[in-house]
């Protein structure tokens, strides 16, 4: 992922960061969610229950394949697991390829992989995270390990677990609305440390997508990017450009994490901005999008300290933190 932007311009590594201001079927957060009928009646909202060891397992599915870098084996293979599964749950699929060119000129075959619930209906959500692994471990307190890949646990692959169980869930119980989730391709590729060029280069995989939307004039009613949603104890701020163009989608998202229960994860504070795949989606699509991601301010990144390092593995996997964002992302699309 991403960049951090200006104000207190305090630079990080890699990015530049902006501090501007410094069920149910079982589960039911506390299902005060009411839709008053013209007859007075009151229907009760059910949410599916966000099932944490099915997001696991589809996370560590993923880590399993090896570092999903574009141009690897291990790259194509779990591109082609995410397809399929999205497809055996239901999903109408496409997978959209592109050649891409990165900050230092190399081509890369991406895929970006579209899932569709409920084509025909207008009234759409949509849902994203990127599925690449960084090829640069260039955050990593060894230097012989800068130029390795990173498994991308927490950084990649968690969002999709998360984004594939709430698939299932939709699949299984079919919300009012229809939902997209995209899968982006070569978040990931942005330049590192160690070579300097001038190209960012993140985000690639959105800006294609956002660019040739996979329909015609391709619209939604808001969007939700996810992003490393998964390590133990994360904590997500309201990030800055999120709230410069999508305030209300973070007002509903936080007060619904609210409602169940998870305040201590979705905290009622800002963050500085953050150059993710949400801003391709504003940018060309004009889609308020907004990015739930982990913010520490305890390090020098703003994110943990494992983050573009070799210890980005399974161990950054919680599925308390997993529960805690994907149930309140369902409490979201059900209450619509
Ligand atoms: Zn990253």
């Amino acid at each position: 992922m991403i960049i951090f932007v200006p104000l207190f311009f305090y630079s990080m590594s890699n990015k530049l960061f902006f501090l501007i201001s410094i069920a149910l079927i079982g589960f039911s957060c506390k299902q005060n969610a009411q839709t008053n009928t013209p007859s007075k009646t009151v229907e009760k909202v059910v949410v599916p229950e966000f099932n944490p060891d099915s997001a696991y397992v589809y996370t560590a599915t993923q880590v399993a394949f090896g570092s999903r870098v574009p141009n690897t084996p291990a790259h194509k293979a779990c591109g082609n697991y995410l397809a399929g599964e999205l497809r055996r749950l239901g999903a109408g699929v496409i997978e959209q390829e592109a050649t891409l060119q990165t900050y230092d000129n190399q081509s890369i075959q991406a895929k970006n992989i579209i899932a569709s619930f409920n084509r025909e209906n207008k009234n759409r959500v949509l849902l994203c995270a990127h599925w690449d692994s960084r090829p640069y471990a260039d955050n990593d307190a060894n230097p012989e390990n800068h130029r390795k890949p990173i498994d991308g646990a927490n950084d990649g692959a968690g969002a999709c677990g998360v984004l594939l169980e709430i698939a299932r869930q939709i699949g299984e119980h079919s919300p009012n609305i229809g939902i997209d989730i995209i899968l982006f391709d070569a978040e990931d590729w942005g330049e590192p440390q160690f070579d300097r060029r001038g190209r960012d280069g993140w985000c690639l995989g959105s800006e294609y997508w956002a660019q040739h939307p996979h329909v015609l004039n391709y619209t939604a009613n808001y969007g939700i990017l996810l992003d490393m949603v998964s390590a133990p104890n994360a904590q997500f701020y309201k990030e800055y450009f999120s709230m410069q163009y999508a305030p209300n989608v973070v007002k509903k998202v936080w007060e619904a994490a609210q409602v169940c229960g998870f305040s201590n994860y979705f905290i009622n504070r800002q963050s500085g901005g953050i150059e993710d795949d949400h801003l391709q989606i504003f940018k060309h699509r004009k889609i308020p999008c907004i990015d739930i991601i982990q913010y520490d301010p305890n390090t020098s990144s703003g994110f943990g300290d494992y983050w573009h390092t070799l210890n980005d593995n399974m161990d950054r996997v919680s599925k308390e933190t997993m529960k805690a964002v994907g149930q309140t992302v369902l409490y979201v699309i059900y209450n619509q």
